[in-house]
């Protein structure tokens, strides 16, 4: 049976799906709650993991070993990379990876893991594919693209770190979580999503646009999350 893990790394990205859900357990974990129960028929766990790298891949790895997740959705908010992904649209991965590894002393590439063998984790298509037709339904009104979705342990609020980051990985945007979901969903074989919508342009106006556009941005991304499910 289909059991999908859905996390967002602060509670507005998965507050309105809690409210939403018909609950039937939760559980405490790594002082994560995850919640269990269904949504839409569809059988779920939320959990609000936290910010940053580490608590994603520690929150993605106990909803393998403890929930036995078939899927993996995050949900969130990003920086925009690209001049044409405006605030509030939505990015659906087709890959993800991390910015902020560098062992190229080593003779890896910038970006790669040593010893995974492989620096970008793709993402699942039918998911992706899944996710821009519903994007299409639900936020008619609002631009939906797929692309590589960049994490590292930094808020990019600057158009210097940001154009590097765009010259040596070609993402379509930035945060701080999804690449260590689908690190942790690649060495377990769960197929794997991100869902981030636009709140700021990762750029020199980011800490203004931030605050504004993260509460409505988070939204549309939940609500994308919600209205897939019951088609996985
Ligand atoms: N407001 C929070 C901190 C947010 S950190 C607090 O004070 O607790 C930014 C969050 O949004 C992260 O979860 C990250 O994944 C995402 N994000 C949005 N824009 C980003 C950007 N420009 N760079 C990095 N992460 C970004």
């Amino acid at each position: 049976m289909k059991k999908i893990g859905i996390i967002g790394a602060m509670e507005l990205e998965v507050d309105s799906l809690k409210e939403k859900m018909e609950l039937r357990n939760k559980e405490e974990y790594a002082s994560m709650e995850f919640l269990e129960g269904t949504l839409h028929k569809t059988e779920v766990v939320v959990v609000k993991s936290g910010i940053g790298k580490v608590n994603a891949a520690i929150c993605t790895q106990i909803l393998c070993d403890r929930f036995s997740v078939t899927h993996i959705i995050n949900t969130g908010v990003a920086g925009s990379l690209k001049a044409e992904i405006n605030i509030g649209d939505i990015v659906v991965s087709t890959d993800a990876l991390h910015h902020d590894v560098d062992v190229r002393v080593f003779g890896y590439p910038l970006g790669e893991v040593p010893q995974v063998g492989c620096k970008a984790f793709p993402a699942d298509g039918h998911l992706v594919q899944l996710a821009v037709t519903c994007c299409k339904e639900v936020n008619p009104g609002i631009g939906v693209y797929q692309g590589r979705v960049v994490s590292g342990d930094q808020f990019i609020s600057g158009h210097e770190v940001k154009d590097r980051i765009i010259q040596n990985f070609q993402g379509s945007c930035v945060e701080m979580e999804g690449a260590a979901i689908a690190h942790t969903a690649y060495l377990n074989h769960i197929p794997f999503v991100i869902i981030r919508a636009v709140s700021d342009k990762a750029d020199d106006s980011a800490e203004m646009d931030y605050p504004s556009f993260e509460k409505a941005a988070a939204a549309h991304s939940a609500a994308l999350v919600e209205h897939m499910l019951p088609l996985i």
